[in-house]
């Protein structure tokens, strides 16, 4: 079969590996100028970076299988991580339950109540009935308002911004905390994180290594413009020129996919849940410093005037001597795009940020700043309402020969790489069976 896949992002590269695998003649578009999306690298003080954070859970097993049948069994690392967050004016780290009875913001009270809300909540193993209430009423009814508003309110507006924070649904939360206390299982103490040794962009130099010995054709900076069906031929429009396959698998977002299909205008019901979600973009801020702001690798906000949600030292997990000694820092926000964080230009954004790093970290001056990098990932975050489980467009799209594996496909878990790889291989396995 002639297949045509939209996106060279990971569910795409995948696919593309699976479906070459059994003989397939397929060929990727690829709007950017690099392979990967939004697990892409790039380089910086002599390693390599992800353009937005990246790390692996233990549970993550579908994407450790693919590494191992690269023929790359030993790359992904565990490494101990160390969690925290920043809550009236200072840093709590959040690694043990020992931890959270040391989070003296909240009344002792309030710490025993949101421990045992916490485990009860990692020992539910049905999700379904945390799909049906939001997390923000969920939340704020078993930990009482003072836990709820004192942490969890600020990291969800952090999170989903003030018109969309008290849509996401509990299964939302659930599903973090069950990947979460799944990579703590396995650590002898505390939770573990993985991370392939020379990032991300080895497994993706290897998939686009075997891809090209598969005759893959792959083209960058090439971006879609139409799809089409005409008599069970499939279509896809160029810059300049079209090219005719027997089956599409697009990868792209389902705002995207709707301007690149006309005619999936003849199918409102599937319509109506590629609309039923929102995204959200992250702006990433990346400080490239002489010296460390923590000793915490994750560190969530739970403080409404911050400009930011999060400090993710990537160097507090890997080694800072993958990149010369080093200490590499993530500044994130999700926002939407017409958000002020989203519009400001990056000189405007340090100075908006830098003085609740000093926050912080009071000793942190301009001066350990050798470089700055600033991503604006697109639909970096989809964010799903209460019952999605109804809404989830399905992969065989009702234009017959166009299948769709995106995102918002990935639920009740969050989009991750794990589970672009298990969508990848699971739509290239549909697409050939039907
Ligand atoms: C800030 C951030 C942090 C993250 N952290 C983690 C993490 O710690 N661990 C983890 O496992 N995952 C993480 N993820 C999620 C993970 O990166 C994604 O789930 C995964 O990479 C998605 O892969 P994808 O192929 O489905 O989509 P994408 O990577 O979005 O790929 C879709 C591709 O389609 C292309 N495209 C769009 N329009 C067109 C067009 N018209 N024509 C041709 N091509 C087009 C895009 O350029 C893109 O390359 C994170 C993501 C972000 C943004």
């Amino acid at each position: 079969m002639r297949i045509g896949i939209i996106g060279a992002g990971m569910t795409g590269l995948t696919a593309a590996y699976h479906l070459s695998n059994q003989g397939h003649e397929v060929t990727i578009f690829e709007h950017a100028p690099f392979a990967g999306g939004h697990a892409s690298t790039f380089e910086v003080q002599g390693g390599i970076l992800e353009r937005g954070y990246h790390h692996l859970f233990t549970s993550d097993t579908d994407i450790q299988e693919l590494v191992a049948s690269l023929g790359l069994p030993s790359l992904i690392e565990w490494m101990p991580s160390s969690v925290g967050i920043y809550a009236k004016g200072a840093i709590y780290k959040l690694n043990s339950p020992l931890d959270l009875l040391k989070l003296s913001p909240l009344k002792f009270i309030n710490r025993l109540r949101l421990g045992f809300v916490l485990k009860y909540l990692q020992l539910q193993k049905n999700w379904r009935k945390y799909e049906q209430v939001t997390a923000a009423r969920w939340l704020r009814n078993k930990l009482g308002k003072q836990a709820y508003e004192m942490l969890w309110e600020p990291l969800l507006l952090g999170k989903f911004g003030a018109t969309l924070y008290d849509k996401v649904p509990m299964s939302w939360i659930w599903g973090k905390l069950n990947t979460r206390v799944k990579s703590r299982e396995t650590g002898a103490s505390g939770e573990l994180l993985g991370y392939p040794s020379g990032s991300f962009a080895v497994i993706l130099d290897k998939l686009l290594e075997i891809l090209d010995k598969n005759q893959v054709k792959i083209h960058l900076s090439t971006p879609v413009h139409k799809i089409e069906n005409h008599n069970n031929t499939m279509t896809i429009t160029l810059q300049d020129t079209q090219q005719q396959f027997d089956k599409i698998l697009s990868t792209v977002s389902n705002d995207i996919l709707l301007n690149l299909v006309p005619q999936l205008q003849n199918h409102p019901k599937y319509i109506e849940k590629l609309n039923s979600i929102s995204y959200l973009s992250a702006v990433v801020e990346i400080l490239i410093l002489e010296k460390p702001i923590s000793d915490v690798y994750w560190l969530n906000i739970a403080d409404a005037k911050f400009p930011f949600l999060g400090v993710i030292e990537h160097t507090n997990l890997i080694s800072a001597e993958n990149y010369n000694g080093k200490h590499i820092v993530y500044i994130t926000n999700y926002v939407s795009t017409d958000h002020p964080i989203f519009k400001m230009d990056e000189r405007k954004l340090l100075e908006t940020y830098i003085p609740f790093v000093k926050l912080i970290n009071p000793d942190f001056n301009e001066s350990w700043i050798i470089e700055t990098f600033n991503f604006k990932i697109g639909r970096a975050q989809p964010v799903m309402g209460v019952n999605y489980s109804h809404n989830i467009p399905e992969h065989a799209s009702p234009l017959k020969n166009l299948y769709v594996a995106n995102t918002a496909q990935i639920y009740p878990e969050d989009r991750g790489t794990n589970y672009a790889v298990r969508m990848g291989k699971y739509v290239a396995e549909q697409l050939m069976r039907t």
